[in-house]
């Protein structure tokens, strides 16, 4: 696109919603408005700013209404107990009304200061702008997970998820309501947000550590999600049975035959007792394998033939000052 055409298609955004999801994050709280806020004050449109306490059992919830005590523009979603980090963020989307929507975790991992570059390729025209995380700042062992990870799950995986993106991004007001209705369980964001097209574009930001403590998310959590991604989004695991099924049966006949030639022709026995229990066991495996496999299909069937809620509201705040209209755009054009 030509650049007098973008000046002129250029978006003027009336809102930003900025969502970020909560658990036990006390001790970040403070850090993490001084830093937003900062951040904010340069940008120069209405905004709301959502964080969603997920079931939070330290002093998160009152950590975040004293900030909304005396902040304008805040709002709290208060979730009745703790139900993860997909749920606590699609709570935050379902509740968000702006133009622009940003999804940022809590822990200050997600550069706040990344937030403005996103807004610069949004008004640029792209619907969803998100993080490439350039380094990461975690133990060898989870980054090389990762690294296994998107690789694997871009085989697997027909939409094209871009690679290295986690959920740190800006969707359009149309990504996020595209977002909405999918309403499905098992909630693998990035790959959802890759699904609704529209147009993507990826900023490097440096992945930070933590401000405190240790991942909220446990291993078991994460392991389950890396499980979603793949399986909500591929049949391939199922079409590998088909295929090996197929080979296994055409090279046992070969054998068989290539046997039974043998014995009959020399009078020697080709493949003994050992062979014959060794690929018996072998197989009780494999089949084991591929059993699992259509476990994990049918439990999520299982699971969205449920249909019980995705996440449960026990509150919501906001600020005594929050405006619920867009303030008068009085943008002289630089965020
Ligand atoms: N989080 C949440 N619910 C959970 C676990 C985590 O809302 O059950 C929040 C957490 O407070 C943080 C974000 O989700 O703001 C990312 O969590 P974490 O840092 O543990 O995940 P990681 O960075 O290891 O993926
Ligand atoms: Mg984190």
């Amino acid at each position: 696109m030509a650049q007098t055409d973008s000046d002129k298609n250029e978006r003027r955004p009336a809102r930003i919603s900025i969502i970020i999801p909560m658990y036990n994050e006390e001790r970040t709280v403070r850090e993490l408005w001084r830093r937003l806020s900062a951040v904010l004050s340069g940008i120069n449109f209405s905004r709301e700013i959502i964080f969603i306490n997920d079931g939070s059992s330290d002093g998160t919830l009152e950590a975040l209404k004293d900030i909304a005590g005396t902040e304008p523009d805040i709002k709290i979603v208060d979730l009745s107990r703790n139900f993860g980090h997909p749920q606590a963020v699609t709570a935050g989307i379902d509740m968000a009304r702006g133009d622009a929507v940003v999804i940022m975790d809590g822990d200050l991992q997600d550069a706040p200061e990344a937030i403005p570059r996103f807004i610069e390729r949004w008004r640029e025209g792209y619907d969803v702008v998100y993080a490439i995380r350039e380094k990461r700042k975690e133990n060898v062992l989870k980054r090389g997970a990762f690294y296994l990870f998107y690789r694997i799950q871009r085989r697997l995986v027909q939409i094209d998820v871009p690679i290295d993106a986690g959920l740190f991004s800006l969707i359009d007001a149309g990504v996020a309501d595209t977002l909405r209705r999918m309403p499905e369980r098992n909630k693998y964001l990035p790959g959802l947000r890759a699904y609704a097209g529209f147009r993507q574009t990826g900023v490097p930001v440096e992945r930070n550590e933590r401000f405190e403590g240790a991942p909220r998310v446990t291993l078991y959590r994460l392991f389950g999600l890396a499980l979603d991604a793949i399986f909500s989004y591929s049949l391939i695991p199922i079409r590998i049975a088909t295929v090996m099924g197929g080979i296994i049966s055409t090279v046992s006949l070969a054998i068989a035959v290539f046997s039974l030639i043998f014995r009959l022709s020399t009078g020697e026995t080709l493949l003994g007792w050992r062979f014959g229990l060794t690929t018996a066991f072998f197989m009780f495996g494999v089949v084991l394998v591929f059993l699992g496999v259509i476990g994990e299909y049918i439990g999520r069937i299982y699971e969205e033939v449920k249909g019980r809620p995705y996440y449960v509201v026990r509150e919501l705040y906001s600020s005594a000052t929050a405006s619920d209209s867009p303030l008068p755009d009085e943008n002289t054009g630089d965020p």
